[in-house]
């Protein structure tokens, strides 16, 4: 898990912004925008949905957050996406038994996706790309 000052390095602090990080941080998992909201009614009581979206959106286009489970939930990026083409090269997977999201990054799946791309004349979001299944842990867990 990467510190807060790291993703306060990739944002312009104000508290609100700092606030909801710190949500996330001390969460440690994926969240919807309303367990946000519930969470920072907590310390900010008159917290409204709307500035909850506009810093969601803020940090989503800072790439301090991801959207995952189709858009219905935000996480922490786990990643530096240093280069404008990182991103592409991200996979947000999360297992189904913990619920656990881990964030790979692998040029071969920005190659992968520039295949499909180019081969089935799609165009894909600006979201990462997204799996579920079993993580390694579950899996070597079970096996035991
Ligand atoms: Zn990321
Ligand atoms: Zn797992």
């Amino acid at each position: 898990m990467k510190a807060m000052h790291e993703y306060l390095s990739k944002i312009q602090a104000s508290p609100l912004r700092v606030q909801i990080l710190s949500i996330f941080l001390e969460q440690n998992t994926s969240m919807g925008a309303y367990e946000v909201l519930s969470l920072l009614k907590k310390v900010k009581p008159n917290a409204e949905p709307p500035t909850v979206y506009r810093v969601l959106d803020y940090l989503i286009k800072q790439d301090v957050l991801h959207k995952v489970a189709g858009g219905k939930k935000y996480i922490l990026c786990q990643q530096k996406h240093v280069t404008a083409t990182s991103k592409k090269n991200a996979l947000l997977f999360t297992c189904r038994q913990c619920s656990k999201t881990y964030e790979y990054s692998d040029d071969k799946i920005g190659h992968f996706i520039q295949y499909l791309t180019n081969q089935y004349n799609i165009k894909p979001s600006e979201e990462v790309l997204e799996i579920t299944g079993a993580c390694n842990h579950c899996i070597t867990h079970q096996e035991n």
